[in-house]
């Protein structure tokens, strides 16, 4: 099952969610992305030089776990799932996934992860139109900019950080066009996929509604 959207959709909970309704395993592709870009702002390299990048990401020592409820991503055997969320590398990110080697080099391994398992969900941005153009089920989840903003803002918040709604709003807008107008791989519907716009549904309708195209899809021995 391929999860694609913008961030801010409420996309990685939603999926964590599906895969653990249908018993699939679950792979993000974003924490992946993440895991590069740190490792590129760790060694002190130009996120503007392509080349640079790509040399640095070449043997990318990442791991990451299928198991929808634990949270496992490892760079070279450390923990570091909560430093790719931090800003640097949010900041970041959009430039170094930007990058085709990097593209190349991460999509291989997500397609061989996406098939380790009978039933995997994978959420990104590429996953139903690259990655897994075969997958059986392709959801894109969307909302408008200003939902995601106040969504994101509200987890800051919670999380006991700042309260600046425009500032979000301004980074969403950001990553968006970034992501939407990149040569490799833009952020876009698959031709086949179930658009789905999540700006006025709660959480449990979203993931009732994946849950029973899942259902409807990946077969009965569900
Ligand atoms: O999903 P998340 O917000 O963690 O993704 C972080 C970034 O990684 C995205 O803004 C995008 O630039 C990149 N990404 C990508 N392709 C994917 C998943 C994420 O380019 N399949």
């Amino acid at each position: 099952m391929a999860i694609d959207g913008p961030s801010g959709t409420g996309k990685s909970s939603v999926s964590r969610q599906v895969a653990h309704r249908i018993g699939a395993g679950y792979l993000d592709t974003g924490a992946m992305y993440r895991v590069a870009t740190l490792h590129v702002l760790r060694g002190a390299v130009d996120t503007t030089d392509p080349v640079a990048v790509a040399h640095a990401v070449r043997g990318l020592p990442v791991s990451v776990g299928s198991d929808a409820l634990v949270e496992e991503i490892l760079l070279n055997g450390e923990d570091v799932s909560a430093e790719i969320r931090g800003d640097a590398v949010t900041a970041a990110v959009s430039a170094v996934s930007a990058v085709p080697e990097v593209r190349a080099a991460l999509v291989e391994v997500q397609r061989a992860l996406g098939r380790a398992r009978e039933r995997m969900v994978v959420e990104g941005r590429d996953i139903g139109t690259v990655v897994l153009p075969d997958a059986d089920v392709k959801v894109f989840l969307t909302a408008t900019a200003e939902a995601r903003a106040h969504r994101r803002n509200r987890q800051n918040v919670s999380a006991g950080g700042a309260d600046d709604y425009a500032a979000v709003l301004e980074s969403v807008r950001r990553r968006d066009h970034l992501d939407s107008t990149r040569v490799a791989s833009p952020l876009r519907p698959a031709d086949d996929a179930r658009v789905v716009d999540t700006s006025d549904l709660g959480f449990d309708d979203v993931v009732q509604l994946l849950t029973e195209l899942a259902r409807e899809n990946m077969g009965a021995a569900l």
